[in-house]
């Protein structure tokens, strides 16, 4: 059985170390399935000679191309762009370090030659990341676990196949702000996984600061639950109570004891706690108000500089 195209997508950001290592590491995994694959590189902004890499690896292996974004999007969105510019019946995204390793294709495309229209990579050991990364992300999911709807695999990241039914879906999700690992889970279809241990970076180093990380997990919360912003009802019913509770007891203490004049200390220090909250709660809606914000300009998710043999998705 001869299998339609496999379109492999790997955003790159500062990667001129890597990409060639990759193609060279890939393409034989690729050939030993099908001839008929493409890799779309999306160089999202990098401001070294990744471009050029690319633009060398296409003039030698015409299946490898790419798109140029007209400065840094970041991954999510890299990723969003690469899977509206591959025309495979089968799609896999993946990091261009081979942190997710290229064997796991073939099982991959058998799963999905099965019938499954998803096919997770499952990381069976986190080891190759540091204590502090494996501790937050396992934070991060036990919170977006408790707080969202959609259910989030733990120990997934973007490398898995997609269908092209897939693919279809996920074109259809408008958001400007994406936390792809939550539209994947969204979409839902068949699904089935293959484990796999994470290696560390073949070379060049990690484009994820902590700050980005954070980030790129506060987006998951905001975009995958609103639980932080009803949770302010609760929070104020509950000071609300508790007001009228030390009220009924401030009076009736009054009748009891005769009016008691020292108080300061404490009523500064309520002012302060529920200035505090108010704030807080202020904040949280911030957040979403600023995602409505982004949403309702309706700007365009990406610009398109160049085109490496990659024509633009058809409409
Ligand atoms: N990447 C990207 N845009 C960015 C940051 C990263 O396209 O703004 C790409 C990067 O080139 C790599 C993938 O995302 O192919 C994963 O990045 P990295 O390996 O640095 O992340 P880590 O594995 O450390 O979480
Ligand atoms: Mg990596």
């Amino acid at each position: 059985m001869t299998l339609p195209l496999l379109s492999i997508v790997v955003p790159v950001f500062n990667e001129e170390a890597t990409i060639d290592l990759f193609v060279t590491t890939i393409t034989p995994v690729l050939d030993a399935i099908t001839a008929d694959w493409e890799i779309v590189f999306v160089n999202d902004g990098s401001r070294d000679s990744t471009l050029s890499v690319i633009r060398v690896a296409h003039d030698r292996e015409p299946r490898v191309r790419g798109i140029d974004f007209s400065r840094n999007y970041g991954k999510e969105i890299a990723l969003s762009a690469g899977l509206d510019h591959a025309r495979g019946r089968a799609v896999v995204p993946m990091d261009v370090d081979l942190q997710d390793p290229p064997e796991l294709i073939a099982p991959m495309v058998e799963q999905w030659r099965a019938g499954y229209d998803v096919v997770l990579a499952r990381r069976s050991d986190r080891s190759s990341d540091s204590a502090l990364k494996r501790g937050t992300a396992q934070a991060f999911y036990s919170v977006i676990a408790k707080l969202s709807d959609t259910v989030i695999p733990a120990d997934v990241g973007d490398f898995r196949l997609i269908d092209a039914r897939v693919v279809e879906a996920l074109r259809s999700y408008p958001e400007r702000m994406r936390f792809m690992k939550g539209i994947f889970a969204d979409v839902g279809f068949r699904t089935t996984s293959v484990s796999y241990v994470r290696p560390v970076r073949a070379a060049g180093e990690t484009k994820f600061n902590g700050r980005k990380l954070f980030n790129l997990a506060l987006e998951g919360i905001v975009s995958f639950s609103t639980v932080p912003l009803k949770i302010w009802t609760y929070v104020g019913l509950a000071a609300a109570l508790l007001a009228i509770a030390m009220l009924g007891y401030i009076v009736i203490t009054t009748l009891v004891n005769g009016r008691d004049v020292p108080g300061y200390a404490s009523l500064i220090s309520v002012i302060l706690f529920f200035n505090g909250l108010l704030l807080m709660g202020l904040g949280v809606q911030g957040e979403y108000i600023a995602r409505i914000f982004a949403e309702v300009k309706g700007r365009p998710l990406y610009l398109v500089r160049e085109r490496i043999g990659c024509p633009p998705p058809e409409a």
